[in-house]
């Protein structure tokens, strides 16, 4: 029934010029503005919202393929010129919505939901775009377009997703790295799914001229975020929160922010949604930057009136380091929609709160850190309230950053008092000393078996 729908690249920049899913294109031709995907909607409203609902629930990580896939289980919304046997899926989306009960607790939240993205193939969310891209691409080859491989500059979840597509459809990708800027995780994963990993000696924006450079001029295609068919996968990350709610709308969704794609895409699910009926209301969005790589905040500051790229500092949020986004614009425009907040973390801050939250069963990585730093100061600020059902998406597996989560609990992170540090306890194999140190533990309340007894932890 997907074969019914139809989406094509339209530019956004006023001119409304099309193009089919199906061109190798970035840009709009005419002027040069960005290309976003547009859905034929009159032709999607045609059917009822519980049309919709009911056959996306009939879906929902059932086997009949390749509609158990959180992102083609919603094909109709998402890319319907694919054909299934063009689909590259390794069934991402699906993921777990879990009540934080005693972490939101502590911060002071009744209704606090973490939404664990991470828990996806290569490990981040970034497997839900990068579905449609590839599938698009296997798509184009078949019907004899001569594309070579694919290409993305990357902070290091774009690649491994990208790379791990590749590999299970058979199509070269070639990843361009910041030299020494990605975790050993993310270095490793592009190498074992046999992607030529080109470690750069420049940062990500560096990369990404470089990339944009090698695709215009060659038939590789482009696989970064400015390309939207990849905006369209990330778009089911709101519509999957939503019917994991049964259809109710959060009162916020918290998400960290580096090229500002996946800000863009949660907007635009929800637009649709409530196009469609599905749902009559929006939640507030929050994106939460890194200090050290903050345009966006600043911008916010401004009242979104001025906009300056940035020189992005090292921070340990790796992923969203990025100092001029792509998405900037549209991201901007989102925000003014969704009533939007921008917050930023310092090193201290989203290393803290990742730690923090670990400690009630989380297990973080920096730029979830982030957005749950983000979230403590606009609590604090009363910018959130108390009762509001609050989402954070949390974007990468903890597992990705092992430098990160050793560096924070020995105590080495530059920049960072580890408040939280639990060091291994080294033994003699002896019952007398190894009786000792549990109860010299609970004593000291290490084990928040009586939480009274931290109170000295802020
Ligand atoms: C890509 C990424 C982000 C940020 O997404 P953008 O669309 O670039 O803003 C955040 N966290 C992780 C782990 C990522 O890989
Ligand atoms: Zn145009």
């Amino acid at each position: 029934m997907a074969a019914d729908y139809k989406a094509w690249f339209q530019c956004t920049s006023g001119c409304d010029e099309r193009y089919e899913l199906n061109q190798i294109i970035y840009s709009c031709r005419k002027c040069g503005g960005l290309l976003e995907v547009r859905h034929d909607m009159d032709e999607l409203r045609k059917k009822k919202p519980a049309f919709w609902t009911e056959l996306f629930d009939k879906r929902y990580m059932r086997t009949e393929w390749p509609y158990g896939s959180g992102v083609w289980g919603k094909k109709e919304l998402v890319c319907p010129n694919v054909r299934n046997e063009n689909i590259v899926s390794l069934y991402e989306g699906g993921s777990n919505l879990f009540w934080a009960k005693r972490f939101g607790e502590e911060i002071g939240l009744k209704d606090l939901w973490i939404k664990q993205c991470g828990n996806a193939h290569t490990g981040s969310f970034k497997d839900l775009g990068m579905t449609v891209l590839v599938s698009v691409v296997k798509q184009m080859i078949s019907e004899g377009k001569g594309i070579l491989g694919v290409a993305c500059a990357s902070t290091g979840d774009t690649s491994a997703a990208l790379a791990a597509y590749c590999a299970a459809s058979g199509i070269p990708a070639i990843v361009f790295l910041p030299k020494n800027k990605v975790s050993t995780s993310q270095l490793v994963q592009p190498l074992a799914n046999n992607a030529l990993t080109l470690s750069i000696d420049t940062d990500f924006d560096g990369c990404m001229k470089l990339v944009q450079e090698v695709c215009a001029k060659n038939n590789i295609y482009l696989a970064n975020s400015m390309n939207s068919l990849r905006i369209e996968g990330q778009k089911t990350i709101s519509m999957e929160i939503t019917q994991q709610f049964d259809w109710e709308v959060p009162d916020v969704v918290v998400v960290p922010g580096g090229n500002l794609g996946n800000i863009t895409a949660i907007g635009l699910g929800f637009l649709m949604m409530k196009e469609l009926g599905i749902v009559n209301r929006f939640p507030r969005l929050v994106c939460a930057q890194a200090q050290r790589a903050n345009p966006l905040y600043r911008s916010y500051l401004k009242g979104f009136k001025e906009y300056e790229p940035v020189k992005a500092q090292k921070t340990l949020a790796s992923a969203i380091q990025i100092g001029d986004p792509v998405s900037i614009h549209r991201a901007i425009r989102i925000l003014k929609t969704f009533n939007g907040v921008v917050e930023q973390a310092t090193e201290d801050e989203l290393a803290n709160a990742a730690a923090r939250a670990d400690r009630s069963g989380l297990f973080n990585c920096p730029h979830t850190g982030v957005a749950l730093a983000a979230l403590i100061k606009l609590v604090k600020a009363g910018t959130i309230k108390p009762h509001e059902k609050i989402v954070v998406i949390s974007t990468a597996h903890g597992l990705k950053f092992p430098e990160f989560k050793v560096g924070y609990h020995m105590g080495t992170l530059d920049g960072v008092e580890s408040r939280y540090a639990n060091r291994p306890v080294e033994v003699v194999a002896d019952y007398e000393t190894i009786k000792t140190s549990i109860f010299k533990a609970i004593e000291r309340g290490c084990y928040d078996l009586q939480p009274s007894k931290n109170k000295d932890l802020p």
